[in-house]
């Protein structure tokens, strides 16, 4: 008798199993990108249309793509929608001038130590030189200033100058901490003019 116990245990298991995959295919995609292929497919199932898996995880530092481990790998995917969205909004180009940066690579480039870079959760975008007058920069930090209001998920915004009209954002993930937004004293005339508007 105990012979015929273990396979009907077995095939119960088995049931468990089939009906747990089966909902999480009805949850959405279960696989993580692990290559530039697979991010690509990803991204295009995503609706990220203006940013290419290539240059979503282009190093200049060592001249080579990165591609994130899988278990910051969603980390990416979230702060590329971000991204998308911006550049949907800004309507024109935006290049991507840093993504993941792991350590040390992170420490070389004299990023913060505590850089959600590290993390893949961030993505510096700034517009093809030539193209960043005054008024340019200022709609997009408009655009970008209006969703970090809007948008809590949205974690971090930097303002930068170099290269002209750049800005850092990144997004919630697990491990993130609080939002910010910096240089405090540049950002905070923009957001003061979103809640305005609001
Ligand atoms: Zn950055």
């Amino acid at each position: 008798m105990a012979t015929n116990v273990l396979p009907i245990l077995l095939l119960g298991a088995g049931a468990l199993l089939l009906a747990g995959r089966s909902s999480d295919d009805e949850a959405g995609p279960t696989v993580t990108p692990t290559d530039l292929e697979g991010l690509q497919a990803e991204l295009n199932a995503r609706g990220v249309t203006d940013f290419t898996a290539h240059e979503l995880t282009w190093s200049n530092h060592v001249d080579d793509n990165l591609i994130p481990p899988p278990e910051l790998m969603p980390n990416l995917l979230k702060a590329a929608d971000l991204a998308q969205r911006i550049r949907t909004e800004y309507g024109k180009p935006l290049a991507v001038t840093s993504s993941y940066r792991p350590e040390p690579m992170n420490t070389q480039v004299a990023g913060i130590p505590n850089s959600q870079h590290v993390r893949a959760a961030a993505l510096d975008l700034t517009m093809p030189s030539g193209t960043a007058t005054t008024q340019e920069i200022d709609r997009l930090r408009m655009i970008a200033a209006r969703m970090w209001l809007q948008d809590p998920s949205f974690h971090g915004l930097g303002m930068y100058d170099s290269p002209p009209g750049r800005i850092h954002v990144d997004v919630e993930h697990p491990g993130s901490t609080g939002r910010e937004t910096w240089p405090v004293d540049r950002v905070a005339p923009y957001l003061a003019r979103a809640q305005a508007e609001a």
